[in-house]
């Protein structure tokens, strides 16, 4: 007896891979999961350039360096991404926090100590 690819070779209509909607249909299956590749290969690219943009961005609009409130370190970076949309995040704990203001965004960080945010996580 061999594995399930051979079963499912001599009885394709027992393969529920095979099945749309209720119907026996390899066919429209074959066509529906390349077509789920081809998005999931698109959204993976889309992906790409999100990130690629967002660390553009960050690049260009860095505004200070200074001491995270969590870990100590002199790595939270606090970016400037437009006249009322400031960012900090820490290169080395992680956390976070965004806000109108430099200073709102450095309050929102603070608020946030010990929740384990970590913004490379999304
Ligand atoms: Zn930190």
């Amino acid at each position: 007896m061999g594995d399930w690819s051979d079963y499912f070779e001599d009885f394709p209509e027992e393969n529920p891979a095979n099945w749309v909607n209720g119907h026996f249909d390899p066919v429209l299956r074959e066509k529906l999961n390349a077509e789920e590749r081809l998005q999931a290969a698109a959204n993976s690219e889309l992906l790409g350039m999100i990130k690629k943009a967002k660390n553009e961005t960050k690049a260009r609009s860095l505004l200070i360096t200074e001491n995270c409130p969590q870990c100590g370190l002199d790595k939270l970076n606090t970016y400037k991404i437009s006249k009322h949309f400031y960012l900090c995040e820490c290169l080395e704990c992680g956390i976070y926090g965004s806000g109108k203001s430099h200073y709102e965004a450095l309050e929102k960080t603070n608020s946030a100590l010990g929740e384990g945010l970590d913004w490379r996580d999304n």
